[in-house]
């Protein structure tokens, strides 16, 4: 029951039958560079569009969300930052949504497949200043920075940046196995889009895949519209790390909630085809997706066969733990939540959003047409 906008009790069913409704905590997104046609990256973003944004994402069951940008030149990208933070406080709406920022370069590899889409030409070693202008430019806000451990003097600015608050995902990278432990050493706690963001090659014996599958204590993020990664390395992934080691982000861009074709990423102008893949023209390398986050809970479920509550929990209230946000749904707490209609075992047909307790604007099936390949092995 919800009043005045909070959560005011919950009564679990005593017994669930096959045709109930859902309740869950809506999604929260780590990895959001823009979507429904709204480029966070660019050097204006208005008000409307942030909030455009902000609504398309929570139709795709997404409550919450980092706002990320990627490479730029430093100072811009501090521009940025502060200027899409001011707007962000002029809304309470979108102070709910936008719970922190995700940095994402320029301290990446520069390194060919490792740079992924990010211009390798403007990318940098992470200096204590610079470190501390990030903090500065993003107030008390939560802050997650991606960053390659690799890069010179990485390992102190990780422990300077978790001394700031700020948490470090390793990313873009193809540090040792050495550096990837000096790194965790020093407070780095997350690793980004594990199969994305290295070469289309990798050498067998020794790649930066079978580092961080081996290293446990990692959260680590990965995109599963299986696509960026194939099925079978999205399950082997759930096999072999630990339970609370994986969550989900769509890394969305502009295209994502809006029709195949065109659309920029900062100065990159990329193409979305009918697949829902977001390509540099020319070049194999994918430059974020166009993935619906419900629509990864469904594919995610999809590929691992794995009950889709337990996708949720993925996208939803781990992501939470992991950054120290409110995760779930309790008493007291504001009345954002999706409500889900599932008949047998069929994944649910039909979904509802809530926030403060009042139903937003209908969603449309939250089935995509572009269904997760699922390539499973044979029995
Ligand atoms: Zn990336």
């Amino acid at each position: 029951m919800c009043r005045n906008g909070r959560i005011a009790s919950i009564e679990r069913l005593a017994e669930a039958t096959p045709t109930d409704y859902w309740i869950a905590p809506g999604l929260l997104d780590l990895q959001i560079n823009g979507y429904a046609g709204v480029d966070f990256q660019a050097d204006v973003v208005s008000l409307d569009g942030l909030l455009t944004a902000a609504r398309g994402l929570r139709r795709a069951g997404c409550h919450r969300f980092l706002a990320t940008l990627v490479t730029d030149a430093w100072e811009r990208m501090l521009d940025k930052l502060e200027r899409l933070r001011a707007l962000r406080n002029r809304s309470p709406e979108l102070t709910e949504a936008i719970v922190g920022w995700h940095i994402e370069g320029p301290f990446l590899s520069e390194q060919p497949g490792y740079c992924g889409a990010h211009d390798p030409g403007r990318m940098c070693d992470p200096l204590p200043e610079r470190i501390r202008q990030l903090r500065a430019a993003a107030g008390d806000d939560l802050l997650l920075l991606t960053l390659a451990p690799e890069r010179s003097g990485a390992i102190e600015a990780i422990a300077l940046a978790i001394s700031l608050g700020i948490r470090i995902s390793l990313g873009h990278t193809d540090a040792s196995a050495d550096r990837i432990s000096q790194a965790i050493e020093a407070g780095a706690s997350g690793f980004t889009h594990l199969g994305n963001g290295c070469p289309q090659t990798l050498d067998r014996h020794n790649n930066i895949l079978w580092r961080i599958l081996e290293t446990r204590s990692l959260t680590v993020s990965m995109i599963p519209d299986g696509r960026h990664v194939s099925p079978s390395l999205f399950r082997l992934a759930h096999r072999l790390l630990p339970s609370r080691a994986l969550v989900y982000i769509t890394d969305a861009m502009a295209a994502a909630g809006a029709p195949p074709g065109r659309y920029a990423l900062g100065e990159m102008q990329l193409e979305v085809g009918d697949d829902q893949v977001v390509r540099v023209p020319g070049q194999p390398y994918f430059a974020g997706s166009a993935l619906r986050p419900v629509d990864g809970v469904w594919r995610a479920a999809t590929m691992t066969r794995m009950p889709w509550p337990r996708a949720w929990w993925r996208f939803s209230q781990r992501p939470a733990q992991w950054l120290g946000l409110r995760s779930g749904l309790a008493v007291g707490q504001r009345a954002d939540f999706c409500l889900l209609k599932q008949t047998g075992n069929e994944m649910p047909t039909r979904i509802r959003v809530f926030c403060g307790g009042e139903e937003a604007e209908p969603s449309s099936n939250p089935h995509s047409r572009h269904r997760a390949r699922s390539d499973r092995p044979g029995r």
